[in-house]
């Protein structure tokens, strides 16, 4: 026998918590833990570090190494040190390097250096499930292969690499069942060598990485119009990827009319959720594309490597204030200065960024092998899946959605089982169920395939 949905009247998510039945988890409700993680970003800190980062005048990835107050080396040694300061004890620091040859945009042979702070996870079932976060700490001028020129790279990506050693700092203080790694990485500019390398590496070391987000640009509301909007910010999230060759797996999502819940997708989904319940009237702004035109991002070789990953941007950009030289025109100061980022913004986006990592890594991971029966005709909806291994797993909820909606407009928590009927038709509805611990913390949906 299984429990059957006596009502299809969809529950609205956005109202935040609503009453639990007994014995049901606190989904949707505040954890204390996280609203302190919110709390404890500092606007004032993020302005600390993208003063210091500007202070080496460039961090252009083929630029001095050896100066101790100039140049990309003396930048990633204070990344470095700042982090081993503030997470001492919690986050372990390193240096991850590869020396990669002449390219289009490289014209010697450079040393490629990321800096990588890891916060491992508390739960054994759960330390080898990995989220990581990025921003670039390389910047440039006009010319991309200009490596002497001053280049503050305040916005580009001083914004995201301060969010990024911000977030490590004060999560370090906490802890979380899955790890976390919180990465400033080196040649965005140059063909995103440095996310690259570590992205072929995690794959070929076969790493679970449950989640990559990426924050480039993220430091000022306004455009060169004067067009602004503090209250919001842009995530792009891929749906079907543009391989050369279509998988069995991405042929089922498409027959399935699944194209709209790929695993970015519903990572995008959770974030927009946990971000706005956590970071009061601020919207997350998702967009159905991998990026911007003409423009690309750390995330996309971690989507090139089959993983979730998705971009954080501004709402508007004003291209005066990146990859330009230091100039003024007809009186106005074209570059990308520390005057035109805005550190209240920054800590905005780090909020959002830093709830949903929090939520991730405290949540089980998504569940395994989730099926539609689809054996005969039939107007109701059988979901299986397979249990989880988590200790502190409660139990699964189903999310579902209207076929031409974006994001999930009813929920049924169902327990701790493995299978579950509605009395909705799998036919005019798409479905998610997601894995729930006892404190409420949720997973990312997975979308069933059929099965037979
Ligand atoms: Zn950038």
């Amino acid at each position: 026998m299984h429990p059957v949905l006596k009502t299809s009247l969809p529950l609205l998510l956005a109202c935040g918590a609503a009453q639990a039945a007994p014995g049901e988890p606190p989904i949707g409700k505040h954890q204390a833990e996280i609203d302190a993680i919110v709390r404890e970003i500092s606007p004032q800190r993020i302005q600390g570090y993208i003063e210091k980062l500007v202070s080496f005048g460039t961090r252009h990835t083929m630029s001095d190494t050896e100066s101790p107050t100039r140049g990309i080396g003396a930048a990633r040694r204070w990344i470095k040190s700042e982090l081993e300061r503030c997470g001492a004890g919690k986050l372990d620091v390193q240096f991850d390097s590869h020396l990669h040859p002449v390219a289009t945009r490289l014209s010697k042979p450079t040393e490629i250096v990321n800096v990588v702070a890891t916060l491992p996870g508390t739960q054994p079932a759960s330390k080898d499930r990995i989220y990581v976060v990025s921003g670039h700490y390389d910047s440039r001028v006009t010319d991309v292969m200009n490596f002497t020129a001053d280049a503050p790279g305040a916005n580009d990506d001083g914004s995201g690499t301060a969010a990024v050693i911000e977030m490590a700092c004060v999560m370090a203080k906490h802890r979380f069942d899955a790890t976390l790694v919180f990465m400033t990485v080196a040649a965005e500019e140059q063909g995103l060598f440095g996310s690259g390398d570590w992205a072929q590496k995690a794959k070929a070391k076969q790493l679970n990485i449950a989640g990559m987000l990426n924050n480039d640009i993220i430091g000022s509301s306004h455009d060169e119009h004067g067009k602004q909007d503090a209250t919001q910010v842009r995530l792009f999230a891929e749906g079907v990827p543009p391989v050369r060759e279509t998988t069995p797996e991405l042929r089922t999502l498409i027959t399935t009319g699944g194209e709209n819940d790929s695993i970015t997708r519903q990572l995008a989904r959770h974030i927009k959720d946990t971000g706005e319940r956590y970071v009061d009237g601020f919207k997350v702004n998702i967009i159905y594309r991998r990026d911007r035109y003409l423009r690309g991002g750390d995330h996309s070789p971690f989507l090139d490597a089959g993983y979730a990953a998705v971009r954080f941007t501004e709402p508007h950009e004003d291209f005066n204030h990146q990859h330009q030289d230091l100039r003024t025109e007809n009186g106005k100061k074209i570059g990308d200065l520390p005057e035109y980022v805005d550190p209240a913004y920054i800590a905005q986006v780090a909020r959002v960024n830093a709830a949903s990592l929090a939520s991730l890594a405290l949540a089980p991971a998504v569940p395994q092998e989730v099926k539609v029966r689809t054996a005969a005709l039939d107007n109701g909806t059988e979901l299986v899946w397979k249990a989880n291994a988590e200790p502190d797993l409660a139990g699964y909820r189903i999310v579902w959605r209207d076929t031409t909606s974006p994001l999930w407009q009813g929920a049924q928590y169902v327990g701790n089982v493995t299978t579950f009927r509605l009395d909705q038709s799998k036919d005019n509805v798409l479905f998610g169920v997601q894995a729930v611990d006892k404190d409420g913390n949720v997973s990312p949906a997975v979308y069933p395939v059929p099965a037979r």
